[in-house]
């Protein structure tokens, strides 16, 4: 009877795991790139556990990452949703624009701590960049994507932030930790070339002073085209609400298209930068999103 009931478990998780892949393979297109629906599939065999929000979600920073490449990130999921205050403060502002907010954690096999030192034990500390992006395919399906747990390192992919067609912001990982928007990647600012390599299999990248911020892609974007009908006006007026509250400086504000190295992502394609600067202006900058992480930092990354 026992048995029976460990096989009806392991063929209900396999059912549950096999839905989630079906869910994923419509995620044809993720910000630029194609995601291959059979990625998916190893899943099958990895095990999901539940772990409490306290443990994952500390804002403390890794001293080093672990140099073992290759390594598989078997993460259980977080359970809960964290409060929207772990990815934002509210400072009294003399705006009185409120965009609608909503928190849709991402898997933590998807985003990873911010390191104080690089790969081969320097001090970092670069200040921070933000990164602006598209998703490509639609953003629901790109939450989807995130929210799945993609053990392997090839797979995993991450925003801070996107922002939905109708101006929602939707926040997927917490400002102070790493999110996994732009390998291969280098931005060029006054300070020159700055880029951190924080894995011996993959180029040095601007992930761990960047804040990544995506804007859905209208459906006429969808596949690799070179341009599309545009973002909407609640998108950029929620991106400029959102930018202000980082405090980041404009000459460290950048694209997806500039930092790449790979030359193959051009997002966010047909963004107005002009528009967009004018609406940034009439918003005050506050330090609301911070990238700092707030406790001492921990040996290794888990
Ligand atoms: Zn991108």
């Amino acid at each position: 009877m026992k048995r029976l009931f460990q096989v009806s478990a392991i063929v209900l998780a396999g059912f549950a795991t096999f839905l989630i892949a079906i869910q994923s393979s419509q995620a044809e297109w993720l910000d630029g790139l194609r995601i291959d629906p059979a990625q998916s599939q190893q899943m099958l065999s990895f095990q999901q556990g539940i772990t409490d929000a306290d443990d994952l979600l500390s804002s403390a920073c890794a001293v080093k990452p672990i140099p073992r490449p290759g390594r598989l990130r078997n993460l259980p999921a977080i359970q809960g949703a964290p409060p929207l205050t772990r990815f934002r403060q509210d400072s009294p502002s003399n705006s009185t624009f409120q965009p609608v907010e909503e928190v849709a954690l991402a898997h933590p096999s998807n985003f990873g701590r911010r390191f104080t030192q690089d790969l081969s034990g320097r001090p970092v500390s670069n200040d921070p960049i933000i990164v602006l992006h598209e998703t490509v395919g639609s953003g629901s399906s790109a939450i989807n994507y995130f929210r799945m747990s993609h053990p392997r390192d090839n797979d995993q992919v991450s925003y801070h932030t996107l922002i939905r067609e109708n101006g929602n912001i939707v926040y997927l990982v917490p400002p102070d930790r790493r999110a996994f928007g732009a390998g291969n990647s280098i931005f060029s600012g006054n300070k020159g070339n700055e880029a951190v390599k924080t894995n011996p299999t993959f180029p040095p990248s601007v992930n761990n002073f960047a804040y990544h911020i995506s804007l859905a892609t209208p459906p006429d974007g969808r596949g690799n085209g070179s341009r599309h009908s545009g973002y909407t006006r609640a998108q950029y007026q929620s991106l400029a609400w959102l930018v202000a509250k980082t405090g980041i400086p404009n000459d460290r504000i950048t694209t997806h298209q500039l930092v790449d190295r790979s030359r193959q992502r051009r997002d966010p394609r047909s963004f107005n930068a002009q528009y967009f600067a004018q609406l940034l202006a009439a918003f005050p900058k506050t330090n609301d999103i911070s990238m700092q992480c707030t406790l001492p930092a921990i040996a290794q990354e888990e």
